[in-house]
């Protein structure tokens, strides 16, 4: 496809090998965020990308998907909802577990953050497993409303987390 934006973008991601644990290569986002002209395109590609499918509201995972999330409802006009880590959301909340290597984590939505049906865009930096944005999905369906897509920055598709996905529609940007 040859998109100059997209070969800038990934010059704007850092790769930082070990962290948190030996044996991961984390995916730095935060040169893009400091790069006004790539966050900005990067924000104009995924909008392009929506091909402007209908959106009522968008969700951000904790914490990556904050910014990204953040600066998107804001260029389509729609609100934000924050998707967070168990005990950081004050009013009453569904939540959602998922697997992790070792163990289980948890994501938690307001109860009220969502109508019934509305169409909810899910936005995080990065899709690894798949377990993280399955579970914002399933917190999407608790509360009625529905998943219009899933966007994320980085795609790091050897892990096939978009396996887990199947059925939603997906947009990323950036494919490893
Ligand atoms: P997963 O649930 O496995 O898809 O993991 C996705 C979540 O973990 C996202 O919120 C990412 O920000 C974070 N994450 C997982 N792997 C990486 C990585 N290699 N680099 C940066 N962030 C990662």
């Amino acid at each position: 496809m040859g998109d100059k934006r997209i070969d800038y973008l990934r010059t704007r991601i850092r790769d930082v090998p070990d962290f948190p644990k030996e044996g991961v290569l984390f995916k730095d986002i935060t040169p893009l965020l400091a790069d006004v002209e790539a966050f900005r395109t990067s924000i104009q590609l995924i909008v392009e990308r929506l091909d402007e499918a209908p959106v009522d509201v968008v969700i951000g995972i904790e914490a990556r998907g904050f910014m990204f999330g953040a600066a998107l409802a804001d260029k389509l006009g729609v609100g934000f909802v924050p998707v967070r880590k168990p005990g950081k959301l004050p009013a009453a909340t569904y939540r959602a577990e998922y697997e992790l290597e070792y163990g289980t984590d948890a994501l938690e939505i307001h109860q009220d953050a969502l109508n019934p049906g509305q169409r909810v865009l899910i936005v995080d930096d990065l899709i690894a497993t798949g377990g993280t944005a399955k579970a914002t999905a399933d917190l999407v369906e608790q509360c009625g409303a529905e998943v219009a897509a899933l966007v994320f920055l980085v795609n790091l598709r050897f892990l096939q987390g978009e396996q887990k996905l199947d059925g939603y529609r997906v947009i990323s940007l950036l494919d490893y």
